[in-house]
């Protein structure tokens, strides 16, 4: 268990609960989350936070989405995006290192759906 993704979770669970508030929800079925792939954070210990932490009422019956996003940067040079990873972040056409990471890092709350 790792007390990274127990605090991403609970403070995930904090906004879902304000968003079902005001959105009148009874109930909620569906917690969307995008993960960025460079983010660091396993979908595992994630799935795992989520059941521990949703004994709340509203939140028993959610399923947890996880929505990976994959990692592109940006190329000056070939002015194009492309797939990057940990180990490489140079451009595939050109070979010049991007500094202008496009996506990966994410981390959010995309949805949540309710009753
Ligand atoms: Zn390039």
């Amino acid at each position: 268990m790792r007390l990274h993704e127990i605090s991403i979770m609970e403070s995930t669970i904090d906004i879902v609960l304000k968003k079902a508030e005001e959105c009148n929800f009874k109930t909620i079925r569906k917690v969307t989350l995008k993960i960025g792939e460079l983010s660091g954070v396993m979908d595992e210990a994630l799935n795992f936070a989520f059941n521990e932490l949703k004994n709340y009422s509203m939140l028993r019956d959610a399923e947890l989405c996880i929505d990976k996003v994959k990692a592109m940067a940006y190329c000056e040079e070939c002015k194009e995006n492309y797939p990057i990873d940990h180990f490489n972040k140079l451009c595939p056409r050109c070979g010049s290192f991007s500094s202008q990471i496009v996506n990966g890092y994410e981390l959010y709350l995309y949805s949540i759906e309710g009753e």
